[in-house]
């Protein structure tokens, strides 16, 4: 389900996103549901959250965005007889992308799709007429997304190719004038050849531990790894700990197609 949905928006482009999401907000929300970024008005979709129960009917409330909320029978009736003070109302929209927007369903794809294509914001504002502050609100929700996407995984495994390096990562202020060395960052990064997967970490420093720490963190065992040779001048033994199926310098210069063809047949 997930790889049909990805292979459906692959090609997504501004020309065709009304083929898709449909002209209407209706026909918008049709489709979120089909594929599932939020749920259908099912009534036995959700548990209430303060009862445990399932015992929840669908109920008009013009105050939620998608007009219903679902309220919990069970807690209806203790409220009635005294036992607990609170009713329970469960927004269709929790824990959805959204679930706080003020922005229409169609709208907060737009902006979404538009992030996913790099558009700038002036250029959205301009064509969207959305204001610029929710705009830069939304994008920064999305980065936030990607960041602990890109940071909260562990990629690589039996078979596969991971390479490994560390980056200086230096923005001048205002893109103009020198760079500071206090504005560098370190990141170390991890890229899964086979899958394409990528993990991007801000290093607090580049120890030997924190290196290492990267690679058990980030990094599932048997993983064939190819770095610039910082792990190469690490102990067998460390290098042993790690579990990986083997470990390959590349000097990225003369090398690299040398190591290449190594890992690909084994000669
Ligand atoms: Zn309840």
């Amino acid at each position: 389900m997930a790889q049909e949905i990805i292979e459906r928006f692959e090609e997504l482009t501004v020309y065709h996103f009304y083929d898709v999401f449909g002209h209407s907000e209706e026909a918008c929300i049709h489709l979120l549901q089909e594929i599932g970024l939020i749920p259908w008005l099912n009534e036995s979709h959700f548990i209430c959250p303060r009862c445990n129960g399932n015992n929840l009917h669908l109920t008009r409330a013009p105050t939620y965005k998608l007009n219903f909320a679902f309220r919990c029978r069970d807690c209806k009736q203790a409220k009635r007889q005294g036992r607990q003070q609170m009713e329970t109302w469960i927004n269709p929209l929790h824990n959805t992308w959204f679930e706080r927007a003020k922005l229409s369903f169609l709208d907060v794809m737009r902006v979404t799709h538009a992030f996913v294509l790099n558009f700038p914001i002036f250029i959205l504002e301009d064509q969207t007429g959305i204001d610029d502050e929710t705009l830069i609100d939304w994008y920064s929700v999305c980065r936030e997304v990607c960041t602990e996407f890109a940071t909260q995984r562990r990629i690589g495994g039996a078979g596969h190719i991971v390479e490994i390096d560390e980056h200086l990562l230096v923005t001048p202020k205002y893109h103009r004038g020198h760079a500071l060395v206090n504005q560098a960052e370190w990141v170390w990064g991890a890229y899964d050849r086979t899958t394409g997967e990528i993990v991007l970490v801000r290093l607090p420093d580049r120890t030997d531990d924190t290196l290492l720490l990267c690679i058990t963190n980030y990094i599932n065992e048997h993983s064939l790894i190819f770095s610039d040779g910082w792990l190469r001048r690490r102990s067998n033994e460390i290098v042993d700990d790690l579990n990986m199926s083997g470990h390959h310098y590349v000097v990225h210069k003369y090398e690299f197609s040398r190591y290449e063809w190594i890992a690909q047949t084994g000669k």
